[in-house]
């Protein structure tokens, strides 16, 4: 058995079967045709694995990217196994604008179309061309922005193509008109800023970043464990007359956003600890390994996490990272 502790950032000592490294269209051919249990991994930075997994599990490391231009826009193209914030610094390195605020956000560019990552009010969609993909007779095909059906933090390689697609790299659209997005609190320092560039807002990002998200290398985490629930205009108003201080974000469909890491809070959870698994104090949607957690200790506290949420104000939480067990992709509500 092989170790994944070095390709998951929860650092979780789990084991598989075989590992093999994906570095060219021939290995990814090669891998998609695979018929027994297998995962695809980039960075390791959106999963749990629950356990050790009874299959084959293969990490992408195709690495590059590619710089065209017209007029009017950049076409920047990057395989699926460079990283994502590699990919932000060098467009930002050359003066082009527009994928700053997904500064630092971890993982490989081959995983950001899958939950349609996103961050201070910019998602990957926005940005998105098309993307190349190796189906499971190992044809290449090109997939476009629209056929994606991108929503937050879900795309159709999440949903109905589940399994079915490897991306092998991703082009993006950059206009050459570049307008800074500062529409989240952190940014709001910029807003009267003259001549502002995007690497001002590169930099500014990775500040507020770095203040309230921990670094997977120092202690082992995904992120945020769940999705900010959207509830309807009614089930929000209900809620505003009992919690006025509620922060939201109002969706374009009379919907409402709340941040999971607000309700958390407010149940009085961060920095609650099962095990070796702790609600990180300066973020209570992140879960963290302090340092020797199992994977029952996040599962737990997970679990503990959406019963307190669901008893004080009565809203599902779900999971925003992707769970695995011993034979494939599985729900908390299995564990
Ligand atoms: C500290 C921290 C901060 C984060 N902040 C954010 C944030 O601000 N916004 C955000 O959206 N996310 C955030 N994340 C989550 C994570 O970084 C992103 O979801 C990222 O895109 C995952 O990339 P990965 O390569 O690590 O994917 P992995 O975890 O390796 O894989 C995730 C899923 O994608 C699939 N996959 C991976 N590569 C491919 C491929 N080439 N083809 C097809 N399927 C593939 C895998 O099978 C798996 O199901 C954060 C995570 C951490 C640890």
């Amino acid at each position: 058995m092989k170790s994944l502790k070095q390709f998951n950032t929860f650092n979780l000592d789990v084991k598989c079967k075989e590992l093999l490294f994906l570095a060219t269209e021939d290995d990814y051919a090669r891998f998609q045709k695979i018929s027994t249990n297998k995962i695809l991994i980039g960075g390791g930075s959106d999963i749990l694995l629950t356990e050790d997994y009874h299959g084959i599990v293969g990490i992408t490391q195709n690495k590059g990217i590619e710089i065209d231009e017209n007029s009017s826009h950049y076409i920047v193209t990057a395989l699926a196994g460079t990283r994502w914030h590699e990919l932000v610094t060098t467009m930002v390195n050359k003066g082009i604008g527009g994928s700053e605020n997904l500064a630092l956000i971890p993982g490989t560019c081959g995983a950001a179309p899958v939950q349609n990552i996103g961050a201070y009010g910019l998602e990957f969609n926005q940005l998105c061309d098309h993307i190349n993909v190796i189906d499971k007779e190992g044809n290449n095909i090109s997939i476009s922005n629209e056929q994606c059906d991108f929503g937050y933090r879900t795309s159709n390689f999440k949903t109905k193509w589940k399994n079915n697609y490897i991306i092998t790299s991703v082009s993006l659209k950059l206009s050459k008109s570049w307008q800074p997005l500062l529409d989240y609190a952190p940014l709001f320092s910029l807003k009267n800023k003259k001549n502002l560039t995007p690497k001002e807002v590169y930099d500014e990002v990775i500040r507020a970043r770095k203040n309230k998200l921990p670094d997977p290398a120092v202690l082992g985490n995904a992120g945020s464990f769940f999705k900010n629930p959207i509830v309807s205009a009614e089930f929000f108003n209900k809620l505003f007359k009992q919690y006025p201080n509620i922060p939201f974000y109002k969706q374009d469909n009379e919907r409402y956003k709340i941040p999971a890491g607000w309700l958390i809070d407010q149940c009085g959870l961060k920095g609650f600890c099962i095990g070796d698994a702790k609600v990180y104090e300066k973020q209570a949607l992140v879960i963290v390994n302090k340092g020797q957690a199992t994977p029952l200790d996040i599962v737990n506290l997970a679990k503990y996490i959406i019963s307190s949420v669901k008893v004080k104000f009565e809203i599902d939480l779900e999971p925003e990272i992707r769970i695995y067990g011993s034979n494939g992709e599985i729900s908390l509500g299995q564990l």
